[in-house]
């Protein structure tokens, strides 16, 4: 899949008088398929599925409200999904964010982000059993979150684009905050410890969780973490069928908790 940009730039070479074979030779780009874009341009412009559209190519502009965007990535690569909103000819998408009623005021911090992104724009709420889809409607989503793409996201890489890269070491909290408030938790562990006069105490240690399938968001989530220099661990469960298979990170030291708790929050 090559993007309206790449192909442009192709079929340009080409109408500069550069042979079909030259050209496939420099662009990667197979001779047949040069071929097709060269006899019928409306496949050079045309628009499908995840391109991004011809106001944003070659490269979006970065929303204003990077900490907003560096937020709503979290919670997109954590649990949520873009779907064509309406008639899917008009190219409208629909940005969906399940948002779990465990973690209070997430609900309006996710909204408040796409608001803060598309500002004027209608942000929609629709409850559901223990969790309310926030949601709204725009062309840009799917350049903005140019991971959209078919099938399920552990199914294939998720590689951040440059700008998106630029905005997650600019607001690595943001990041961190939006994927452990869509695919993360805060537990306590409680210990049960004997005294020496043979009494029983028991002790709660607070820690986060962060769970995903994908090992590549898992990769950025750690990442993220290294740059705040927050001490991490991650381990694959078989036993806990609630975590089979899934890539769990924890953070449990003392002092990475409280680092967390300070960006995180609210705590319970
Ligand atoms: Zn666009």
């Amino acid at each position: 899949m090559y993007s309206p940009h790449v192909r442009r730039e192709a079929v340009s070479l080409i109408d500069s008088g550069i042979s079909c074979a030259e050209v496939s030779r420099r662009t990667g780009i197979n001779r047949s398929t040069l071929r097709t874009w060269f006899l019928d341009r409306s496949l050079v412009d045309r628009y499908v599925g995840t391109d991004l559209c011809p106001r944003c190519e070659p490269v979006p502009v970065p929303p204003r409200r990077t900490d907003a965007y560096g937020y709503l990535l979290g919670l997109y690569l954590g649990d949520g999904c873009l779907t064509p909103a309406g008639d899917p000819t008009k190219g409208v998408w629909r940005l969906r964010v399940m948002c779990s009623d465990t973690w209070p005021g997430l609900i309006e911090l996710c909204a408040g982000s796409m608001a803060a992104i598309r500002p004027d724009h209608r942000v929609s709420r629709v409850p559901s059993t223990g969790c309310t889809e926030v949601h709204s409607n725009w062309k840009h989503w799917p350049c903005l979150f140019p991971q959209h793409g078919p099938g399920r996201k552990h199914d294939r890489a998720i590689l951040l684009e440059p700008w998106q890269r630029a905005v997650v070491e600019e607001h690595p909290e943001q990041f961190v905050r939006g994927l452990i408030h869509s695919d993360g938790s805060r537990v306590l562990n409680r210990i049960r410890r004997t005294l020496p006069d043979g009494g029983v105490r028991f002790y709660e240690y607070p820690r986060y969780h962060f769970t995903n399938v994908s090992t590549d968001i898992v990769g950025l989530f750690t990442e993220a973490l290294d740059r705040l220099d927050i001490a991490w661990k991650v381990h694959v469960s078989r036993r806990e069928p609630r975590y089979r298979d899934k890539h769990v990170v924890s953070v449990s030291q003392r002092d990475a908790v409280a680092r967390m708790d300070a960006f995180v929050g609210p705590k319970y």
